[in-house]
């Protein structure tokens, strides 16, 4: 399998233009930023390997597109989570559903501390060294679409949860590259630019207000909706809608530059999320 050049397209949202970098278009089954991460794994071969351990939350997207990996390569996959819920063991759902339809292993347990050599230990979320090889390779897309464009400077606005992709485009690319954190606080994701990289760090934004990673908030879901209406596009609901509102209330806004914001896919986990916010905001209905 190979993963093709993701399309740009340009949308209007709130009266503003924006570019969007459709890494969601990226694969039918291998796409965002997660498949840009994994790109390594998939691209090399490995003779010796024949696991992958990982860990991290029962519904994320590494995990799903994890478990596209190894079904590919042929490898088995045990995924350690603290704990599943019965109600989704009960009904599986969303990326754990389609993950353990991919053969995945599910344990709830702490990851193991010893692996042995046919094993590749994949830590939390794809926040890993080998993920600059994919997106080098995202950033060299950007470069020939800017160039094709007579684009002489662009601004990058992508959230971030590891903070892994915006660092390492901001390390290929000659433009700015501008996020947020939707995960913890700055300071966390200052953190974990400098476990990948001690300069060049892309510039932190600030969030309108403190969101609470993977809680269901109203203005989240509304955003999300609107985005949808107005370009027709679907925009994950854990970091986008953070990220548009981040983007939003910015000087970036107001610039000439062009912007480019980049889809990093997790459509998948829609619709869990979907589910939850049904359940919030319209409690009557059944
Ligand atoms: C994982 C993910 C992110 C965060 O990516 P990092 O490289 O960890 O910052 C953002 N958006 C979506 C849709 C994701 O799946």
């Amino acid at each position: 399998m190979k993963l093709h050049h993701s399309p740009i397209n340009k949308i209007t949202f709130q009266n503003y233009s924006f570019f969007i970098k459709r890494d969601d278009l990226l694969h039918k089954d291998f796409s965002g930023n997660k498949a840009r991460k994994f790109h390594y794994f998939l691209h090399n071969e490995f003779p010796n390997i024949n696991k992958v351990i990982s860990y991290g939350s029962n519904q994320s997207n590494a995990m799903y597109s994890l478990s596209v990996l190894c079904k590919l390569k042929g490898w088995k996959f045990d995924y350690y989570v603290d704990h599943i819920p019965s109600y989704l063991k009960d009904n599986p759902n969303g990326n754990y559903k389609y993950a353990l339809q991919n053969g995945m292993n599910i344990i709830e347990a702490k990851p193991p501390q010893n692996i042995d050599d046919k094993t590749l230990f994949l830590d939390e979320g794809g926040a890993i060294k080998e993920a600059s090889f994919g997106i080098e390779i995202l950033a060299s897309e950007i470069k020939q679409w800017a160039v094709q464009n007579r684009f002489e400077n662009i601004n990058i606005f992508l959230p971030s949860g590891t903070g892994t992709t915006a660092l390492y485009l901001q390390k290929y690319l000659p433009f700015k590259v501008y996020t947020c954190a939707c995960v913890a606080d700055e300071d966390y994701l200052k953190l974990q630019f400098n476990n990948l990289e001690k300069q060049n760090h892309p510039i932190i934004l600030k969030t309108p207000k403190k969101f609470h990673f993977g809680k269901l908030y109203k203005q989240n879901y509304e955003i999300w909706q609107e985005l949808k209406d107005q370009t027709n596009i679907e925009f994950d609901l854990l970091y986008d809608p953070i990220g548009w509102q981040t983007l939003l209330q910015s000087d970036l806004i107001s610039q000439d530059t062009p912007i480019l914001y980049i889809h990093q896919g997790g459509i998948i986990g829609n619709i869990t999320m979907i589910q939850r916010y049904d359940r919030k905001l319209n409690p009557h209905q059944l």
